[in-house]
């Protein structure tokens, strides 16, 4: 039996700290009783969720990983990097967190006159009532109070009619550059890893630009098995795994149990010949 079986490992997932449903200490008891065995939680662009939920990992005897998901500007494409065994201590981290924290407020105002214009009001206080954490108000919160509204069945439809680029309630951001954000993570102790990028809609050329600009500015990691991949894209990012020799990482991205199809520890292993991102810890 080699190390997957033995070791359930999810490196990614969201709490209450930024667009989870589910407090820190909640996550943590629904991931040692689903068999996780290894957590990360990696909110987006915050670090308040990491104490708390590594508290509660302690007592369950669930290793906890601190972690973080960067909101990335490349070209015009938004991207997420994954920070893995980061510092929740680091000063500079936190600093740079807060700044790229800072523009969500106002592209929140920004989202809710577009809603407006279609006849949907009360949007951003909609939005704020799902955002326990404000400072991290974001696309999930809104989707939320618009199934609320009963403008979509559910939060994946919402995002095939709003939210996204050329729908109603799209704002373009600039989040942080690539390589600050993985010289963050390094900075910090940790390893950076591109999350589920299946999801970016790049074409192949700008796929490989990416993962070879990733690897240059220090980024060691790439998403193979996530709840936001395919099982077809299990196969399709093994194989650029190999190609750049980048370590491969396992993660849920669980944002709630009615909002992700799959759950905490919930995945399939690694194919067995790639080097998982956590091989030496
Ligand atoms: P933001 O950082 O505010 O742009 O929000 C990004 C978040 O929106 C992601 O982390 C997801 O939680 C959510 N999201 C984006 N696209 C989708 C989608 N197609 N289905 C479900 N959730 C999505
Ligand atoms: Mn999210
Ligand atoms: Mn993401
Ligand atoms: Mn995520």
């Amino acid at each position: 039996m080699g190390a997957i079986e033995t070791f359930n490992f999810d490196l990614h997932c969201h709490s209450t700290a930024s667009d989870g449903v589910l407090s820190p200490s909640d996550l943590v008891h629904r991931a040692a009783a689903n068999g996780v065995s290894v957590l990360a939680l990696t909110d987006h662009d915050e670090l308040a969720g990491l104490a708390e939920a590594a508290e509660i990992a302690r007592v369950h005897g669930v290793r906890f990983i601190p972690g973080v998901e960067v909101s990335v500007t490349w070209g015009d494409t938004t991207i997420h990097i994954v920070g893995l065994g980061i510092d929740p201590a680091n000063a500079a981290l936190a600093t740079n967190l807060e700044h790229v924290r800072s523009s969500r407020g106002r592209r929140a105002e920004k989202i809710a006159a577009e809603l407006s214009a279609l006849g949907i009001d009360d949007s951003l206080k909609g939005a704020y009532a799902y955002a326990e954490n404000p400072s991290v108000i974001g696309r999930t919160h809104f989707a939320r109070f618009l199934v609320e509204c009963g403008i979509a069945p559910d939060i994946a439809t919402v995002f095939k009619h709003y939210l996204v680029r050329g729908k109603p309630g799209f704002v373009p951001q600039q989040w942080a550059a690539l390589a600050d954000a993985v010289a963050w993570i390094r900075t910090s102790g940790g390893r950076a890893v591109v999350a589920h990028p299946g999801r970016y809609k790049l074409s192949r050329a700008d796929l490989r630009r990416l993962l070879t600009e990733f690897k240059n500015v220090g980024g060691e990691g790439v998403e193979v098995v996530t709840g936001s991949h395919s099982p077809s894209q299990y196969g399709e990012f093994a194989r650029l795994a190999r190609e750049f020799g980048l370590l491969a990482s396992r993660g849920s991205d669980f944002h709630g149990p009615e909002e992700s199809h799959l759950d905490l520890g919930q995945l399939p292993p690694l194919p067995g010949d790639l080097t998982p991102v956590w091989h030496d810890w």
